[in-house]
C-alpha cells in the first residue's frame, strides 16, 4: 500500500507570544507533524498548551516564530472557512443558510451556487427546515452543525477543528461524535481535530498526537487501531479502555508539570 501524499505538514514549529506586562511567552517548541490525505488525526494536551495556537499556524491563520509550515504543490491553502471553532462558530447577522454558504461567498462563488451547495449540507445535517431562520433560534447542537455544514460547505479538502463540540452537553456530544464519524467515512477529508476528550479523540482519530504541558511538543503518538467504518459500540470495549488508559498515563504526567 502507498502512503498518501501529506496534506498538512509543519517542521519544528515554535511560537512565542508577548505577555501584556512585555514577558515573553513560549507556547509552542519544536512541534513536526504530517498528516496525509484522508487522515483524521486527534490532537489532546492540557489547557494552554498551545493547541489552538498549532491549529492557527497550520492553517495559516497566524505565523510561526520558528519553524515552517509546508504548502504542498497542487494543494490550496486551507480557507479560514474551513475551521470549526469552538466558540466563534457563527455569525448571529446571518441567516442560517447565509452562514453555510459563507465560505464560498467569500471565496467568490456566485450567490445561487453557494446556496445551491449550502443547502445540500443543511439538509445533511438535518437543518433545512432552518434555513431562513437565524443562528439564536438555534440550539447549541445545530449551531455546531451549522458550522460543521459552512466548514464541509467549503469543499475544502482540509479541515481544521478546534475543540468543535466542546460546549455541547455529553448526550449532545456523543451523538455529535456519532455523526462527526459517520460524515468522516463517507468524505475522507484529512482532518486535524483538536478535543479535550482521549474518548473522542481514539473513537474519531486515525492517530492521536499528545502535547505536552506549555511550551508544547508533541510527546506520543498513538496510531488508532480500529478499523473503518468504525461501530461507536467499540468504546465499550477492552482494547479502547487499555487505549484510553494509556492516553491518559501520559496525559496526567503533563498536567501535574503544569500544576507544579
Ligand atoms: P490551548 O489551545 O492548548 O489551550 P493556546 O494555543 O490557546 O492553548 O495558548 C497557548 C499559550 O499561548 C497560552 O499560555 C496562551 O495564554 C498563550 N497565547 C495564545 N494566544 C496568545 C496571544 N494572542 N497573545 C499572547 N499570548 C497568547
Ligand atoms: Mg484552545
Amino acid at each position: 500500500m502507498t502512503t498518501p501524499p501529506p496534506m498538512v505538514s509543519g517542521r519544528d514549529i515554535g511560537k512565542f507570544f508577548r505577555s501584556a506586562d512585555g514577558r515573553v511567552v513560549p507556547a509552542l517548541d519544536g512541534v513536526s507533524l504530517t498528516v496525509h490525505e484522508g487522515e483524521f488525526a486527534c490532537v489532546v494536551g492540557p489547557s494552554g498548551c498551545g493547541k489552538s495556537t498549532l491549529l492557527r499556524i497550520l492553517g495559516g491563520l497566524i505565523e510561526p516564530s520558528a519553524g515552517s509550515v509546508a504548502r504542498h504543490p497542487g494543494q490550496p491553502p486551507v480557507p479560514a472557512t474551513a475551521f470549526v471553532f469552538q466558540d466563534f462558530a457563527v455569525l448571529p447577522w446571518l441567516t442560517v443558510r447565509a452562514n453555510a454558504a459563507f465560505g464560498l461567498r467569500m471565496a467568490g462563488v456566485r450567490r445561487r451556487d453557494a446556496e445551491r451547495a449550502a443547502d445540500a449540507w443543511l439538509r445533511r445535517m438535518e437543518l433545512a427546515e432552518f434555513a431562513d431562520g437565524y443562528p439564536e433560534q438555534l440550539s447549541g447542537g445545530m449551531r455546531q452543525r451549522l458550522a460543521l455544514a459552512r466548514a464541509f460547505t467549503t469543499g475544502s479538502p482540509v479541515l481544521l477543528m478546534d475543540e468543535p463540540l466542546g460546549s455541547l452537553d455529553p448526550q449532545t456530544r456523543r451523538l455529535m461524535q456519532e455523526q462527526l464519524l459517520a460524515l468522516w467515512q463517507e468524505e475522507r477529508k484529512t482532518v486535524v481535530l483538536v478535543t479535550h476528550s482521549l474518548d473522542e479523540a481514539l473513537l474519531l482519530g486515525d492517530r492521536v498526537l499528545v502535547m505536552s504541558a506549555r511550551p508544547g511538543r508533541i510527546t506520543e503518538e498513538l496510531t488508532v487501531p480500529f478499523p473503518r467504518p468504525r461501530d461507536p459500540g467499540i468504546q465499550d470495549g477492552p482494547e479502547f479502555g487499555r487505549l484510553r488508559a494509556r492516553l491518559w498515563d501520559r496525559l496526567r504526567g503533563e498536567l501535574s508539570v503544569g500544576a507544579r
